[in-house]
């Protein structure tokens, strides 16, 4: 149905109208110093984590968050920052074998044994390795796990991933952060890139030099002797690559979800 001139141009004034106070709200943190402004820009707040604030690390099996960030999540620990991993699952399918029960005992103890050296804390939400599902209900239950650790960062998996499980995560945090309108900063980490990860192009580093022994000893509680080798062939050489790139020996990359415009230094993570 074609509108009355007249009340189109109501319309339009209408939404020139709304448009503008949306406008106008968004940058309302810059105009003004009222305490409501600071008020309203204090979840944000952490993200600059001027002071302690809560790095939560999201992987899809017992291994990831240490493997891609592992030297990152020990610098904020030893700067006195709280890091929580959340395990997608328990690794239930990584070990040939054992029952999916056994592996799941193992590779639990092997996280929390991790986080020890890493000073986080495991928490696990509870899917199965190998069949991680994403869906409205899984979706939901993710972002109530997330939003009682009340995060100032979360990093996952990049979502091009070969493996599902890593997608899943991936798609489960992005959905938790759209879902709680961004109100914790959300950065990517890379798995083996070229391997796992595809087409990561990262532009924030965290120069790993002082926690890479930390992040060895973590990483190496792992499946053994196994994960070893297959960091010896991958992670060194991307550590090490990501350094070069960064101008320091070892680095981890990361990939932003959103500028974060709070950030004092761009070329790396808040607070680091
Ligand atoms: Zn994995």
């Amino acid at each position: 149905m074609a509108m009355p001139r007249e009340d189109s141009a109501n319309m339009s004034r209408r939404i020139f109208a709304a448009q503008a106070t949306v406008g106008l709200a968004a940058l309302a943190p810059l105009l003004t110093t009222s305490d409501e402004a600071k008020a309203a820009e204090k979840p944000m707040l952490g993200s600059s984590l001027q002071g302690p604030g809560h790095v939560v690390c999201v992987g899809a099996h017992p291994d990831d968050p240490e493997e891609g960030c592992g030297g990152t999540l020990a610098r904020y620990a030893e700067l006195g920052h709280r890091v929580t991993n959340i395990y997608l699952t328990r690794g239930e399918a990584g070990i040939a074998g054992k029952s999916h029960e056994e592996a799941a005992a193992i590779r639990t103890a092997e996280a929390e044994a991790a986080c020890k050296i890493l000073g986080a804390k495991a928490v696990f939400a509870g899917q199965i390795d190998a069949a991680t599902e994403l869906n409205s209900a899984r979706a939901r239950s993710f972002q109530e796990l997330l939003s009682v650790e009340a995060p100032d960062i979360v990093l996952t998996h990049w979502p091009i991933d070969v493996h599902p499980d890593h997608q899943v995560a991936a798609m489960l945090t992005i959905r938790a952060y759209l879902a709680c309108k961004r109100r914790f900063q959300l950065y990517f980490y890379e798995v083996c890139t070229g391997v796992e990860t595809i087409g990561f192009y990262p532009s924030l580093y965290v120069d790993i030099t002082a926690t890479r022994e930390k992040k060895r000893q973590a990483l190496f509680l792992h499946t053994g002797e196994k994960l070893e080798r297959f960091y010896e062939k991958y992670d060194r050489f991307t550590e090490e690559f990501r350094g070069r790139e960064s101008g320091v020996f070892v680095a981890e990359a990361f990939v932003a979800a959103a500028r974060n415009l709070r950030s004092a230094d761009s070329s790396t993570l808040p607070g680091l």
